[in-house]
């Protein structure tokens, strides 16, 4: 069980099972919603459960229609991922109270990555969407 909360505590959300990856999304909408980039937790809708404070999650989605949704708590503004769409998860790794236990493998959408940011490791590197099977 890998638990979650926000910063100020009205937000918490438990993840069963194991994660199918843990990567970097450097696209422009993360660049403002998250600091500098989002590290993102991905994994089976299924295995997410908000357990307590879901009232208090808004939802934001772009009026253009970008495949992008960022939830965060309406008090403190923590920045909580997408949370479940569709068949899996997205969740912001930062907002993890434990280790989730697997590490990065990937960075995505760098080609939206602002020039003041150098990605000085070895992970893999997508310009847009990663590969399906990664
Ligand atoms: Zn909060
Ligand atoms: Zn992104």
């Amino acid at each position: 069980m890998i638990k979650g909360s926000c910063l100020c505590g009205k937000v918490a959300f438990e993840i069963s099972g194991e994660p199918s990856s843990l990567s970097y999304c450097h696209c422009s909408r993360c660049r403002k919603a998250a600091g500098i980039f989002s590290a993102v937790l991905i994994g089976k809708a299924a295995d997410l459960k908000i357990t307590q404070g879901q009232d208090a999650i808004s939802k934001f989605s772009p009026e253009s229609g970008a495949k992008f949704e960022r939830c965060f708590c309406k008090e403190c503004g923590t920045s909580l991922g997408d949370m479940a769409t569709g068949d899996i998860y997205v969740v912001a790794v930062s907002a993890l109270d434990d280790d989730p236990k697997i590490r990065p493998t990937f960075h995505m959408h760098t080609a939206s990555k602002p020039d003041w940011y150098e990605i000085v490791d070895d992970l893999k590197k997508f310009e847009g969407d990663p590969a399906p099977d990664t």
